[in-house]
């Protein structure tokens, strides 16, 4: 794809932007986006994730190490994807590279802007192989898997946002398979950060729950809650994993 780095003269900036017309904005220097577009209140925002096979690709071999949600005290707003450093770490789809730096928690982070309006970011890298401005495809390297800023031991921190808002990235992509697991989503705002919904339902883990428990909340069978999520009935769940239930 050709979008330059730098659009030619006479040509608006933002008409070489991904999503501009979401953010009105290209900040290069500030990590999270502040408006000046708010998402909206009480409206959802349908955000298409797919139309091809090859349109995404889990950014880290993973597995997933640790969930979205509450953590002790804090949130967190990401997922985490075991990795050695120096493994390669990938676009997840095709985008520009909005951020491409250091930062005392992140430590060496990428964000990548994307034609729908979505913005990837990927964590505690040891290596950035992008900057500001590049057009990645899904599957190209973006940095090298480390263990910089705030982490005890190499991982990526991977996080999806909208506008600036994060949202559970295991409830859009099965990262077990590597695969979205929707063309597209609907998202509202929940609690100061993002959902979403196809007509899907999906259970947080708390403290204690198995399985059996989750499927007798709901009032669905346990082996078919298993399969859903490809898991055996009697697995240890991660607090904070995202159990789809219809
Ligand atoms: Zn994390």
């Amino acid at each position: 794809m050709g979008w330059a780095a730098v659009p030619p003269s006479g040509v608006p900036a933002e008409a070489k932007l991904p999503a501009f017309e979401w953010y009105a904005s290209w900040d290069t220097s500030e990590i999270h986006y502040r408006g000046p577009i708010q998402f909206p209140q009480n409206d959802t925002v349908n955000l298409s994730l797919v139309r091809m096979d090859c349109d995404y690709v889990n950014p880290a071999p993973g597995p997933t190490t640790s969930g979205f949600g509450r953590r002790w005290r804090r949130m967190h707003y990401g997922i985490d994807l075991d990795l050695e450093t120096g493994d390669q770490v990938v676009a997840a789809f095709e985008g520009m590279v909005r951020f491409a730096a250091y930062n005392g928690s992140y430590g060496n982070l990428v964000i990548v802007r994307h034609p729908n309006g979505l913005e990837t970011y990927y964590a505690h890298l040891s290596e950035l192989k992008v900057q500001p401005g590049d057009y990645l495809q899904a599957g190209e390297v973006l940095g090298l898997g480390g263990n910089t800023g705030r982490s005890y031991g190499s991982h990526l921190h991977f996080e999806m946002r909208f506008l600036g808002l994060p949202f559970n990235p295991a409830h859009v992509i099965d990262f077990d398979s590597g695969k979205p697991r929707f063309e597209c989503v609907d998202l509202y705002l929940k609690r100061g950060y993002l959902d979403c919904t196809n007509g899907e339902k999906f259970h947080v883990v708390h403290p204690g729950e198995d399985l059996y428990a989750i499927a007798h909340k709901y009032q669905v069978d346990v082996n078919q809650l298993a399969d859903l999520n490809g898991l055996s009935p009697n697995d240890i769940l991660p607090l904070d994993l995202a159990i789809r239930y219809h």
